[in-house]
C-alpha cells in the first residue's frame, strides 16, 4: 500500500510556479511590484500564498492566521477542535463558534443541494478506510453495512439561532470536502481587507485568486493530468476566481488486491466513488462552493454533474473521464486550453 499525496503536492506547486514563471512574452509590468510569498503546512497540505503591492506582507500574515484558526476549529483529528468535540459526543448540544457555524451551515446546504452526494457525516466511513489517519485498509462489506446508517446529513441537528450542533450517537462529521476552499475564502478576504488587489493562493493545488495579475492580465492556472499528476491536462485563465479540483489521484492507496482506492467516497455505498470521472475541477467565485461542489460532482458522474450545473449555473467545470475524455461547461470556452497528453484530446463543451 502506498500514497503519493505529498509528492504530488510538491509537483503541483512546481507546475504552478513554472506556469506563472512563463513570462518571456509578457510586457514588462507598468509598476514594478515585488510579490510577497508565504508558505505554510496546514490541513494536511502545503500552502503557498502570494500577494502583490502595498501591505502584501501584512495581508499574508492575517491570511495565514485565518487558515490556522479555521483548521484549529474544524480538524477531525485535532483533539481540541470543535468538530472533534462534536464527534466525541461528550457535550450535546454542542455550542460552536461563529466560523464553524457558518461553515457547517454552508456545508449542510450543499449536502441538501446534491441530495447527499456530498455528506458531511461521512467520517465513520472515511475512518474505516484509514483516510485521515494514513492507516489504509479495505473494510469488509459487513463493516461498511454496519457504518452506513450513521451516514445521514439530515440527522445532523444544527440550530442556527442557538448555534448548537447535536448528532446521533456514533455519527461523526467531516468537513474535509469544503474546509480548504472555505479557508481560502477567509484568506482572500484577509488579504483584500488591507487593500491588496492582486493575490494568488495555492492550498495544496487548489488555487484561489484575488483580482488579476499585477499587470492586469488573467492568471493562468493549471489543471493537473489525473493520469500523470506531474503533468498538466490543461490551463484555465481566470480573474478573481477559485479553481478547485477533486481527483482520485490526490489521496489513494493500492490494496493487496491491486485495486486503487481513493478518498472520495460515495455516501450511498460507503466505498470510493467510481463514476467514470477521475478529476473534477470547479471554477467560480466562492472557494467554499468550488471545493464543496468538486466532491459530489465526482461522486455523481458526468451526466448528473452536467445536470447539476444546468440546474444551478453558479460555477463552471472541467471533467476528465477514465477514458481520457475532456469536458468543459460552456462558460469556459475561450478560457480553457488542453495541454500535454491532452493537447490533442477533443474537448466536448457541455451546453445549457
Ligand atoms: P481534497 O481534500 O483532497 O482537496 P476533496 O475536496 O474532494 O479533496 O475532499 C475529500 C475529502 O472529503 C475526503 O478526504 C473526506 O475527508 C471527505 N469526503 C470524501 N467523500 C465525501 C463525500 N461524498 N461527502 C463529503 N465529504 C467527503
Ligand atoms: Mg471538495
Amino acid at each position: 500500500m502506498k500514497t503519493t499525496k505529498s509528492a504530488w503536492i510538491i509537483v503541483a506547486l512546481l507546475l504552478l510556479i513554472s506556469l506563472f514563471g512563463c513570462k518571456s512574452n509578457d510586457p514588462p509590468p507598468v509598476a514594478e511590484t515585488e510579490p510577497q510569498t508565504a508558505w505554510l503546512f496546514a490541513m494536511d497540505t502545503v500552502m503557498q500564498l502570494t500577494a502583490y503591492g502595498d501591505n502584501a506582507a501584512e495581508g499574508l500574515a492575517s491570511a495565514q492566521a485565518a487558515i490556522l484558526e479555521l483548521e484549529s476549529l474544524v480538524s477531525v483529528t485535532g483533539e481540541n477542535s470543535e468538530i472533534f468535540r462534536v464527534n466525541s459526543g461528550s457535550v450535546a448540544p454542542f455550542a460552536v463558534s461563529g466560523i464553524t457555524a457558518e461553515l457547517l451551515e454552508t456545508a449542510l446546504a450543499f449536502c441538501a443541494r446534491t441530495d447527499g452526494a456530498m455528506d458531511v457525516s461521512i467520517y465513520p466511513i472515511v475512518k474505516a478506510w484509514g483516510f485521515t489517519t494514513d492507516a489504509y485498509r479495505v473494510p469488509s462489506d459487513a463493516e461498511i453495512a454496519a457504518l452506513l446508517p450513521l451516514v445521514d446529513y439530515t440527522a445532523v441537528d444544527y440550530d442556527a439561532a442557538a448555534r448548537t450542533v447535536r448528532i446521533p450517537g456514533g455519527a461523526q462529521l467531516d468537513l474535509g470536502s469544503i474546509a480548504k476552499g472555505y479557508s481560502g475564502d477567509l484568506a482572500i478576504d484577509a488579504i483584500k481587507s488591507v487593500g491588496v488587489a492582486s493575490a494568488l493562493i495555492s492550498l495544496g493545488g487548489n488555487v484561489q485568486t484575488l483580482g488579476a495579475k499585477p499587470d492586469g492580465s488573467a492568471w493562468r492556472v493549471a489543471v493537473q493530468n489525473p493520469e500523470a499528476p506531474e503533468d498538466y491536462a490543461g490551463v484555465v485563465e481566470v480573474v478573481n476566481k477559485a479553481v478547485i479540483t477533486s481527483g482520485g489521484y490526490e489521496r489513494y492507496f493500492v490494496g493487496d488486491d491491486g485495486e486503487v482506492y481513493w478518498h472520495i467516497m460515495n455516501p450511498a455505498t460507503g466505498k470510493p466513488a467510481k463514476s467514470g470521472l477521475i478529476s473534477v475541477t470547479i471554477i467560480g467565485e466562492s472557494g467554499a462552493l468550488c471545493d464543496a461542489m468538486s466532491t459530489p460532482l465526482f461522486v455523481m458522474g458526468l451526466d448528473a454533474a452536467a445536470g447539476h450545473w444546468r440546474e444551478y449555473g453558479d460555477f463552471e467545470a472541467v471533467f476528465i473521464t477514465e477514458n481520457h475524455e475532456l469536458y468543459i461547461t460552456e462558460g469556459l470556452e475561450g478560457s480553457f486550453s488542453p495541454l500535454g497528453n491532452y493537447a490533442d484530446t477533443n474537448v466536448t463543451v457541455i451546453r445549457r
